[in-house]
């Protein structure tokens, strides 16, 4: 069942959302050759501490998950690794290719966003896939429109994507979202125009584009953690929490002020 979130609840949620939003901002700043992945953690779990959230990641471990939780504030996804990357302490290295996802509950709200950056200079083709992928993510949340159905969503991912000549991750999708990290219903990156539900104002969706710059298969660590692609080519994802509004869709995790963090991913160099 898709809840339909109130005013009340959307402005919660627009705080988590603004919280994780800074901290996606500030890990992007902050993350540089030299520096590492678990030092990037324990800043972003003090911020989202200090802004009166919990981690959302750190020590989830859903049902189906037999294993151990998640240990940490971010995933960290280096390089080939597709999403669910734990920090550690090795350096991050020049031409790098990070993504970063993260999630808090404030007031039990849930926000949820990703970016993805590059660490000092890279090729094009890096910079390319890191764009598209961005791009995707725009262009999916230009569907999030009432009247439109939830396959709309998915089809601009793939098209953006497969146009550019790389290829949408199948097996981990996007969610519903709101006083669960993982509602329903899921928001898969690829498929035809015109299915599934009708979009309506008060819907929340965690739209998360995962983009190899290879084929799509994915495999998972025998502990669940991390998601690596199966060819080794770079893999980017961004994320969005997005609410169906009467009009404009509604970001609640653009950063605060500007659209700083997307456009800053690329530039970051
Ligand atoms: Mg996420
Ligand atoms: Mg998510």
């Amino acid at each position: 069942m898709i809840v339909l979130r109130s005013s009340e609840e959307i402005e919660k949620m627009r705080r988590a959302g603004r919280l994780v939003s800074g901290v996606l901002e500030m890990v992007a700043r902050t993350a540089a050759a030299g520096v590492t992945t678990l030092e990037l953690d324990e800043l972003a779990e003090k911020m989202i501490r200090e802004g009166g959230a919990r981690p959302a990641f750190k020590g989830y471990q859903p049902d189906f998950i037999k294993h151990s939780p998640f240990p940490a504030t971010l995933c960290t996804s280096l390089n080939d690794v597709v999403v669910h990357g734990i920090p550690d302490d090795r350096p991050l290295k020049e031409g790098d290719l990070l993504s970063v996802d993260t999630g808090a509950v404030l007031d039990g709200y849930y926000g949820d966003s990703a970016v993805s950056v590059i660490i000092g200079n890279a090729g094009l083709e890096i910079r390319r896939l890191v764009d598209v992928t961005r791009l995707a993510l725009e262009s999916a949340i230009g569907e999030c429109r009432p009247g439109n159905r939830l396959s709309d969503v998915s089809h601009a991912v793939q098209k953006s994507v497969e146009e550019a000549g790389f290829s949408v991750v199948r097996r981990f999708v996007g969610h519903g979202i709101g006083t669960e990290m993982h509602e329903d219903p899921p928001v898969p990156n690829f498929g035809e125009p015109g299915n599934g539900p009708v979009l309506q104002p008060g819907m929340v969706f965690a739209i998360e584009p995962m983009v190899n710059a290879g084929g799509f298969e994915v495999e998972a660590s025998p502990q669940r953690w991390p998601v690596c692609t199966k060819d080794g080519s770079l893999s980017a994802h961004f994320e969005h929490t997005v609410v169906i509004t009467g009009g404009e869709p509604d970001v609640l995790t653009w950063p605060v002020g500007s659209h700083l963090g997307l456009e800053k991913s690329v530039r970051l160099e």
